[in-house]
């Protein structure tokens, strides 16, 4: 089925039309279009489809958490047509080689669009840099580059980096986290951490790395991205960059905009995660930012990792959690359910904002015709309980009962449907 209509959908900008796709495009939009296949959306939200920028896929080597195919499955439910496979994989995506490789999985799961994310350095040792150039000349075309997982905390491997990348239009992610403030941390540093007992991460262990780069940025020219945003001071530097023209761009999580350290007080590892949950007042300070402009995108950090290693004590338990299926959820509930924004800026920052920073061609794209149909479907009125159990292989979800607003419905890649009637459509051959 290649061709059908979307009937009485609502648009970001709230005006309700008829869609017509055909062969992966968006033909026409106007009222009363007819195909022999017709969708009824009415009461649902169509939006463009989410694009997110830091996903780990964690195929090759950790496939017991996570494959190509189970994480885009994941991502298709939660509404997204591509996604951005972080480098820290074994091997590491330090070469052209394994980023073609990730691309191709991702073209035969079919799910989503993969774009895998290049290292910065080799092996992600934070010693050398990888050739960033050829996995950009690769026939994966990488554009985005991060160690995330790992800072790149030597000054001068990230003054080349951003000035490598430069001539091809690239972009640094950073993972910022001074190594040396943070040697076995555990929590947000804090009354909390100290009352616990759990070693503290302090927010300038963030911000000191985040206030080097903005300046290295500034001086080189280079295009800097920051990884998971989680404190107050944090969105204070990036205010303060911004305002002086330095390229740069941020990212928060939707557990850093819903979560706060008080998750730690029963010592459950779900809830462990890098950068560690924040105060309440970080909280505040990050959606203040993200309504604002001042926060870019809201990429999920998706993070799957198997029991064992959450299933055990807490200074033990891997660090992350997954979020592809509630990312959307968390998004309409800070910015359309607190009636401070618009569905205009949601779009915003799960789709366009993301792909015009990481520069994917055909994703992100405005509802309009000639444009490629990857397109999602909410129901806004909805409200679930969720389970701990998605389409990922982990099941370290730190939402399981919580009750979040909004459902996705469908998913349109390339034209056809991923997702129908909120459940996965097998792949059939095109
Ligand atoms: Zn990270
Ligand atoms: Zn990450």
């Amino acid at each position: 089925m290649s061709r059908f209509v979307l009937q009485g959908a609502t648009l970001p900008d709230g005006t309700i039309q008829d869609v017509l796709v055909d062969d992966g495009v968006i033909r026409e939009i106007a009222s009363g279009l007819s195909a022999e296949d017709v969708i009824d959306c009415k009461g649902l939200r169509l939006l463009p489809g989410f694009v997110d920028m830091h996903t780990h896929l964690r195929e090759p080597g950790f496939e017991a958490s996570e494959t190509v195919l189970t994480g885009t499955q994941s991502a298709a439910l939660g509404g997204f047509t591509a996604v951005h496979a972080m480098a820290n994989t074994s091997p590491v995506a330090d070469n052209a080689a394994v980023v073609e490789m990730i691309r191709n999985l991702g073209e035969r799961a079919g799910y989503v669009e993969v774009f895998p994310i290049g290292a910065v350095t080799k092996g992600l040792e934070g010693k050398a840099l990888a050739d960033l150039n050829l996995m950009n000349q690769s026939t994966a075309k990488v554009k985005v580059f991060s160690d995330d997982g790992k800072c790149v905390s030597d000054a001068l491997l990230m003054r080349r980096a951003l000035e490598y990348t430069k001539s091809f239009g690239g972009v640094i992610a950073q993972h910022a986290q001074e190594p040396t403030l943070t040697e076995n941390a555990q929590m947000n540093e804090g009354e909390l951490s100290a009352v616990l007992g759990l070693k503290g991460w302090p927010a300038m262990a963030e911000e000191t790395i985040i206030a080097r780069d903005v300046l290295l940025a500034g001086h080189t020219g280079g295009r800097l991205h920051i990884c998971h945003l989680s404190t107050a001071g944090s969105v204070d530097i990036i205010r303060w960059a911004k305002a002086r023209g330095i390229s740069v761009t941020a990212e928060v999580t939707p557990h850093h905009l819903l979560l706060t350290e008080q998750l730690a007080n029963d010592y459950n590892p779900i809830f462990k995660v890098n950068p560690p949950l924040r105060t309440e007042r970080d909280v505040m300070a990050l959606r203040e930012a993200l309504i604002d402009g001042t926060i870019d995108i809201i990429a999920t950090d998706h993070a799957p990792h198997p029991s064992e290693a959450k299933d055990c004590e807490w200074s033990a338990a891997a660090f992350g959690m997954v979020g592809l299926e509630t990312a959307a959820s968390v998004a309409q509930l800070v910015l359309i359910e607190s009636q401070r924004s618009s569905w205009q800026r949601l779009a915003e920052v799960l789709s366009h904002a993301p792909a015009a920073i990481a520069g994917d061609e055909g994703q992100g794209r405005t509802i309009e015709v000639g444009n490629p149909a990857n397109l999602t479907l909410i129901d806004p009125g909805a409200i679930r309980t969720i389970s701990s159990a998605t389409a990922s292989k982990s099941l370290n979800n730190p939402y399981a009962g919580l009750e979040l607003p909004g459902s996705v419905v469908h998913t349109i890649y390339k034209g056809r449907f991923t997702v129908r009637d909120s459940s996965l459509v097998e792949k059939t051959s095109a």
